[in-house]
């Protein structure tokens, strides 16, 4: 049984690394939390591991899949007042050996599947006169990085969709914020080479790549009452990692 009176976040892509961190951190903050996987296993696992809240399936890519969590949604009888726009993925390739595929996969995923989610829960925060939507950006949407021209067109796009929907939903009490992670331990980040992460340490001023509690507080804190006249920002969480 959902208690109503429980403020409702969803997050996607919360079965695992920042996501998953991020969905717990709320839990803890007293939200009941919605969490996407991409399978029935990932839900299963994300609902077992949440003491508040529920596992859900969604790719965002696929528009049958997001009217099934909408579905799913009024059924249960749940509107979200915080959107964590988590899911995202990396194709990396050099711009001469990236495929349409390549190119397309990761702006579908990280861009056009923010803009469908987004546009399916804003009705219910409108209705609420109270919303946060948290999109999660990178360093990379400003930095760039060598082989990741589709990573990053979709991060710094975020980043421009943050600013527009701050600006179109704040008579509605609604903010939008992007938080942008620098490095972080994560499935993403454990593929990279010693040597790689290494050069990365190196690099940052804070000697060390983050971690996912890290960024899961920077999200609390946007989605609380103590961040209610911040809007349309984009909030770094990366160790000091300056921008070329
Ligand atoms: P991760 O460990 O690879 O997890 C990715 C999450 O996204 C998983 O829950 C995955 O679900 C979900 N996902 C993947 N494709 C999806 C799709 N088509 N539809 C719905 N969900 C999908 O990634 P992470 O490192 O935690 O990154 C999370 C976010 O932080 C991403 O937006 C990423 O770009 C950003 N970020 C990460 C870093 C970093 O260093 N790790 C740095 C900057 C920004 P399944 O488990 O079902 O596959």
């Amino acid at each position: 049984m959902i208690d109503t009176s429980v403020k409702v976040a969803l997050v996607s892509g919360a079965s695992r690394g920042i996501g998953e961190a991020i969905a717990l951190r709320l839990v803890r903050e007293g939200f009941f939390v919605v969490g996407t996987a991409t399978s029935n296993e990932g839900a299963q696992r994300i609902e077992k591991k949440l003491e508040k809240g529920l596992g859900v399936v969604l790719d965002v890519r696929s528009r049958e899949s997001m009217e099934n969590l909408f579905l799913t949604l009024k059924e249960k009888n749940i509107s979200p007042a915080v959107l964590v726009n988590n899911a995202g993925i990396t194709r990396d390739n050099l711009i001469l050996r990236m495929s349409d595929e390549e190119w397309g996969d990761v702006l579908e995923t990280n861009l056009n599947g923010v803009f469908r989610l987004t546009k399916g829960l804003v009705r219910g925060m409108t209705r609420a006169r109270w919303g946060r939507i948290i999109n999660i950006g990178s360093v990379v949407g400003r930095m760039g990085n060598s082989g990741q021209s589709n990573y990053s067109a979709s991060k710094a796009a975020l980043e421009g969709l943050t600013r527009s929907l701050a600006a179109e939903l704040a008579s509605r009490n609604i903010t939008v914020n992007t938080v942008a992670p620098g490095f972080v331990i994560s499935d993403m980040t454990n593929s990279l080479s010693e040597a790689q992460q290494d050069e990365i340490n190196r690099r940052i001023p804070l000697g060390r790549v983050g971690n996912p509690d890290e960024v899961a507080g920077c999200v609390s804190f946007l989605a609380g009452e103590d961040a209610s006249y911040i809007t349309g920002q984009t909030i770094s969480v990366n160790g000091g990692l300056s921008f070329i």
